[in-house]
């Protein structure tokens, strides 16, 4: 069984060897078994059913809710040289039809189709004629109820297992939350099928956080370690999204806005050329990024908190899925928590829904002020046990510093309860430096005994001690008045000089911390650097010439590797990671008389 699996993998997508469970999946539903995989994004799902689809007789169909990016992923397959094809309600009748003749004829390997079309009497009957290697039901949490991605249309996928029985069936999702997978196995017909559970684990993602100071500044001195590479950087409103894509042309970076205010047209192209081009940075809500299936993101920047755990998981996630080192920056500040938290008591949800989502927002919060492992923490959050420091997040990289924040913090609640509990962050720390600007003399806070008491901190300090304590319950917002700042019950015991108090010293930089070329096999060194550039415009040109994005044609992985080992004949191309027998033949000769002539010119320098 596994020898023509990996020949497959060997020669048609040029992979040298199978990545974490992905052999035992293979086997399994090349078998015809039924198998439930988790696998975080980036993990390499696809191959899971695409080569049992290449080992077993007859058609893999392969249910997928993004229709967007069919076309994408069939043009992949056409590249290795697979016979694949989509139906959904882009195509033409006459496309459809052209379709179906192939289905009819056994010419095809794989057809990706969507839920509500799979379902439509005419497909299941037209099915039943076909010979059918398996189905894959791709993004199966959309199965989930609870879940955020919920689809009714996948409701409807169990009656596959009444209908084909015999078909194997292949469950599939990066979705990390315990209970989804439960309901995953139960909607779906799949009690019976192997479980496939891979930790949440994504080793080249670089976590960072940074208290936000000047978060334009910060964000323009992270993107310095990634000139003219992909990355995308979220805020949360549509105004800002503008305004910060505008700014960051006028920076010389190009960037696009993406929200879903914009026109579907505007959307749409703004996405293609994101896919498409090299090095578009992509300003955007969280409207974005859905089934964004490009491997070579190399940053995902937050400049506004995310809602919670999960959906930091997943907006970071984007990043890296090719496996390359890849950055998660996440900025927040005092600002932040204190608008989340008026956003959760504005909202007029039920009560039990808002305690859940202050409790997620919470847990978010107490995360981004950590001082221990942060992947250690994020996995923990998900189930999984990592048990040690990981060496790529930005606590473990430089160990941030605490200080006693014991005497600052009885000075900051005293100056609270003496201006009356109701004024926000900005005046209380005009109190506490000594500030006689118009709001403070107007109600005679000049007189009080806290005024000026706090010159030995900076404004800056001053605020982080606020949002620290505030995440930590010591004080609070009153998001029903005016936002202005209260003791809680705990304050108590720290204003009696009950408890002393280390606070984390907040890190501002931005710099890259990561260290880039930790997970990469190979390195372009500088003298390396022109025959690297020769070879990505020899993809660029390749991919324009196909209407493909240049990642089609080979990874940036793959193009380093060449670059290195600088193959000179087809067998030593062939061996190189992501060259298979299509590729080979396509744009071989292109590739290898790059590398000859550029090689030529490193012999003679
Ligand atoms: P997922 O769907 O789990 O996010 P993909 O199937 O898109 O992941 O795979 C992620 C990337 O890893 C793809 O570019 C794929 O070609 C690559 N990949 C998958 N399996 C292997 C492997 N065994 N060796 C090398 N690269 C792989
Ligand atoms: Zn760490």
């Amino acid at each position: 069984m596994t020898a023509p699996a990996l020949h497959i993998l060997n020669t048609v997508y040029g992979y040298p060897q199978f990545r974490g469970q992905q052999a035992a999946i293979i086997e399994t539903v090349g078998q015809g078994r039924d198998a439930l995989v988790l696998m975080p994004t980036g993990g390499g799902k696809s191959l899971c059913y695409q080569i049992p689809s290449l080992l077993r007789p007859g058609v893999g169909i392969v249910v997928s809710p993004l229709i967007a990016l069919m076309q994408d992923q069939v043009d992949n397959l056409h590249q290795l040289g697979v016979r694949a094809a989509f139906l959904n309600s882009s195509l033409d009748m006459d496309a459809q039809r052209a379709v179906e003749q192939q289905l009819l004829r056994g010419e095809l390997d794989l057809l990706y189709i969507a839920p509500e079309r799979l379902l439509q009497p005419r497909t299941l009957q037209f099915l039943e004629r076909c010979e059918l290697a398996l189905f894959a039901i791709d993004e199966a949490h959309c199965v989930a109820q609870w879940g955020h991605d919920f689809r009714k249309d996948y409701l409807g996928l169990s009656l596959l297992s009444e209908r084909f029985p015999n078909v194997p069936r292949v469950a599939l999702t990066a979705t990390a939350d315990i209970r989804t997978r439960a309901e995953i196995a139960e909607r779906l017909q799949l009690r019976d099928a192997e479980w496939f559970v891979s930790g949440f684990d994504r080793p080249n993602i670089c976590y960072q956080v940074a208290a936000k100071v000047d978060a334009r500044k910060q964000l323009l001195k992270f993107l310095d370690s990634y000139r003219g590479q992909a990355g995308i950087v979220y805020c949360l409103s549509r105004k800002k999204v503008e305004a910060t894509a505008e700014w960051l042309n006028e920076q010389g970076i190009t960037a696009l806005p993406y929200h879903a205010g914009l026109s579907p047209i505007l959307r749409e192209t703004n996405q293609r050329r994101f896919l498409r081009e090299d090095g578009i940075v992509m300003v955007a809500t969280i409207a974005f990024g859905m089934g964004i299936d490009k491997p070579d993101v190399r940053f995902v920047a937050h400049l506004d908190l995310p809602k919670s755990m999960e959906a930091y998981y997943q907006e970071t996630g984007r990043a890296g899925r090719d496996g390359e080192p890849a950055t998660a920056l996440l900025l927040y500040g005092l600002q932040d928590v204190v608008r989340m938290k008026d956003m959760l008591a504005s909202s007029d949800a039920p009560e039990q829904f808002k305690r859940q989502e202050r409790h997620k927002l919470d847990t978010l919060l107490g995360w981004c002020e950590m001082i221990d492992c942060r992947r250690e923490a994020l996995l923990a959050y998900f189930g999984d046990d990592y048990g040690r420091r990981c060496g790529n997040c930005d606590t473990c990289l430089t160990p941030p510093k605490t200080w006693d924040a014991t005497q600052a913090a009885q000075k900051l609640l005293s100056c609270i309860y003496r201006s009356g509990q109701r004024f926000g962050a900005a005046h209380t720390v005009d109190i506490l430096l000594g500030k006689s600007n118009e709001k403070v003399l107007q109600y005679g806070h000049e007189k009080l005994s806290t005024f000026g008491i706090g010159k030995g901190l900076g404004e800056q300090q001053w605020r982080s001690l606020i949002r620290q304590l505030l995440i930590r319950g010591f004080i609070e917002v009153d998001v029903q008045g005016f936002g202005g700042l209260r003791l809680t019950e705990q304050s108590r015991p720290v204003l009696r000089g009950e408890i002393a108090l280390a606070l984390r010293i907040d890190t501002v930089d931005t710099n890259a911390r990561a260290q880039r070329s930790r997970n990469r096999l190979v390195d372009v060194t500088p003298e390396l650097e022109p025959l690297w550039r020769a070879l990505r415009d020899c993809r660029k040109r390749i991919a324009e010439e196909q209407g493909i994005a240049p990642f089609m044609v080979f990874h940036d992985a793959t193009l380093r590797l060449m670059a290195v080992e600088q193959p000179l004949t087809e067998s030593a191309l062939l061996h190189i990671s992501g060259v298979g027998q299509s590729k080979l033949e396509h744009y071989g000769a292109a590739f290898l008389a790059v590398i000859r002539e550029q090689a030529g010119d490193l012999a003679i320098s």
